[in-house]
């Protein structure tokens, strides 16, 4: 018998008739001797609808009411399977994030978890229950209703799974695994049937919309197996589990883009020690996500430093650093919202060399103008125009044979330049 946990998303969740399909599901399961824990988004198109609300009204909203708001869409999705589950005969109870507890610090909007309790949902599993857990939120040390970040029910199921000591997570969506690079950008895309944490932690912070990045941390340090599946389609999905050499063979493995940042120039800032400093820790305080950053320095004692955050965080980053700006004596502050980041990400980047020359003549190639460039040991990201995206991916894919099965071959002999990044 085993645990497993099963993530459904919005998308699975959009009517009542698939609430159902769902719940028939998760019973099949059960019933198949499992243990069988469901972890719930809101019905789709709901988180989306309630931070409308509070953005119609402002801006800015205070924090603690947009969760306690923004919370609501999971309770009424796990209320209704746990409906749908009794209704088709079966033992159900859904419980929120403060019922369990799941304990989160107060970081209203991105919380983090810090704690799960065990003890009632073990009960609840004892009694045969299917468990309906509600995703995305939290409760932090003053009983305040947190969430977790978008897409924050990722990070919940795996949180369980790992509390739960799960046998295996499985995110359910609308798409059957992870693949080369988006098949609506390219339809050559392909479906990979594995790949390492590793990977999808820059697949996600690179704007695949796989997983959520804190999920793919989490399930990393904790050791849970995910499976990635369609919900209404094919049973085999893209496992997400821990490196090996055959996925080391494998130079690329995919090709991403994320049109989710903006960029802000700050220009001629007087350059001394600290203006960094100054500059980047208002940002940190006011909890937002500062992604790639450029200095450059000229001959005349002045720097320009470029940055990109989430274009969600944009309208309060653009007010910090023009406040900062204006501290530090720098000339003019610059903005850009039509950018994409176009990143390369493989295992294999550790032991091969060139990947990274290969991106820009290939860049180069199409006519694509570099703006920002960042490495990491298994990516290489540009930042090019907007426009640009689409054309970018396509290059790349082809670039890096993406749509061919790649040989299934071991690499020759011991791993001899491995952990070597050779870029
Ligand atoms: N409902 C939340 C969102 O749309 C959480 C999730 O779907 O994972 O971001
Ligand atoms: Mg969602």
């Amino acid at each position: 018998m085993a645990l497993v946990v099963q993530k459904y998303g919005g998308s699975s969740l959009g009517t009542t008739d698939k609430i159902k399909a769902v719940a028939e599901k998760a019973l099949t399961r059960q019933r198949a001797g499992n243990d069988v824990v469901v972890v719930a988004s809101a019905m789709q198109g709901e988180t989306d609808r309630l931070i409308k609300l509070a953005l119609g009204i402002t801006d800015l909203p205070d924090l603690r009411e947009y969760d306690s708001m923004t919370s609501t869409g999971e309770q009424v999705s796990t209320a209704l399977l746990a409906i749908a589950i009794q209704s088709l005969g079966g033992k159900a109870r859904s419980l929120l994030g403060f019922q369990i507890p799941i304990k989160t610090d107060s970081a209203f909007k991105d919380a983090r978890i810090e704690r799960i309790e065990t003890d009632r949902m073990k009960k609840l599993l004892a009694a045969g229950n299917i468990l309906v857990v509600a995703g995305f939120q939290g409760v932090d040390p003053d009983d305040n209703i947190t969430t977790l970040g978008r897409g924050g029910s990722d990070t919940t199921a795996v949180a369980v799974a790992a509390a739960l000591k799960a046998d295996v997570c499985e995110i359910y969506s609308d798409v059957d695994g992870i693949y080369t690079t988006d098949p609506n950008v390219e339809p050559r895309a392909r479906k990979l049937d594995k790949i390492s944490y590793e990977e999808v932690l820059e697949l996600s912070s690179l704007g695949a919309k796989v997983l959520q990045i804190r999920s793919v941390e989490m399930a990393m340090k904790h050791g849970v197996p995910i499976n990635c599946l369609s919900t209404f389609g094919p049973a085999t999905g893209t496992l997400v589990t821990t490196g090996d050499e055959e996925m080391e063979s494998v130079v690329v493995s995919g090709v991403t883009q994320d049109r989710k940042e903006s960029k802000i120039t700050v220009c001629q800032v007087p350059d001394r020690p600290g203006v960094a400093a100054k500059l980047f820790k208002p940002l940190a305080e006011n909890n937002i996500v500062v992604d790639m950053i450029i200095q450059n320095v000229s001959e005349a004692g002045v720097t320009d430093i470029s940055f990109t955050v989430r274009k969600e965080d944009f309208a309060r980053a653009r007010k910090i650093a023009e406040q900062s700006a204006k501290d530090l004596g720098a000339a003019r502050v610059l903005f850009d919202e039509k950018i994409v980041k176009v990143s390369v990400v493989g295992l294999g980047m550790r032991s091969h060399a060139g990947v990274a020359s290969k991106v820009f003549e290939t860049l180069a190639g199409g006519g694509i103008n570099i703006q920002m460039i960042s490495t990491s040991e298994i990516k290489v990201s540009c930042v090019v125009d907007e426009k640009y995206g689409e054309l970018a991916i396509r290059l790349l894919h082809e670039a890096f044979g993406l749509d061919k099965a790649p040989a299934a071959k071991k690499p020759a002999g011991k791993k001899a330049a491995k952990k070597k990044s050779k870029k």
